[in-house]
């Protein structure tokens, strides 16, 4: 693989799913040119959430967090593009949609701020999850087995990068 080629992993989290966004966020990624090399819905368990916001486990917004994630069924998706990790968060946009460009897909399917959302004492649902650079390969190895990721020619990798 190219230098500057790599895999991300994106979660679109349970709020997005029940909305209905799925299409909408994979195509965004597709239309950018990223090739999808593994997807699956997965209900996210107390253990895999652990590992994954290893991080976090001790931030007081963490239960609430864990709560929110386990709401319903989650996308799991590796992406892999030309610094695919910072890339894909440039498209995810800020953590909180309020500070979201609106061209990013937090500030394009919300407008929520987390003030807000502690003042009324509600989950902070913020649609998609994307892997911080160099983080990535730990949340692949948690979410997908090796077999689950498939190799293949997608035409972005001689039209687009
Ligand atoms: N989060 C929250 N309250 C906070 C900070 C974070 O509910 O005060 C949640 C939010 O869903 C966020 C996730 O925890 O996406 C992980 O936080 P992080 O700061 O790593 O943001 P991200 O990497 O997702 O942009
Ligand atoms: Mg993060």
């Amino acid at each position: 693989m190219a230098e500057y080629v790599e895999q991300t992993f994106v979660a679109i989290k349970p709020d997005a799913v029940k909305r209905g966004l799925v299409g909408e966020i994979i195509s965004t990624f597709e239309d950018a040119g990223f090739k999808i090399q593994g997807m699956k819905m997965v209900q996210a368990t107390d253990q895999l959430l652990e590992q994954h916001y290893e991080e976090h486990v001790d931030k007081p917004f963490y239960e609430g967090l864990a709560e929110y994630m386990q709401q319903g069924p989650i996308v799991a998706i590796v992406l892999e593009g030309v610094h695919a990790a910072e890339n894909v968060r440039k498209i995810v946009g800020d953590t909180s949609a309020k500070d979201a460009h609106p061209s990013t897909i937090r500030g394009k399917y919300g407008h929520m701020s987390m003030e807000h959302a502690d003042e009324e004492g509600r989950h902070y649902k913020n649609i998609i999850h994307a892997s911080e650079p160099g983080e990535q390969e730990k949340e692949i190895s948690i979410w997908f087995e090796e077999d689950e990721l498939h190799e293949y020619v997608h035409t972005g990798e001689e039209e687009v990068r």
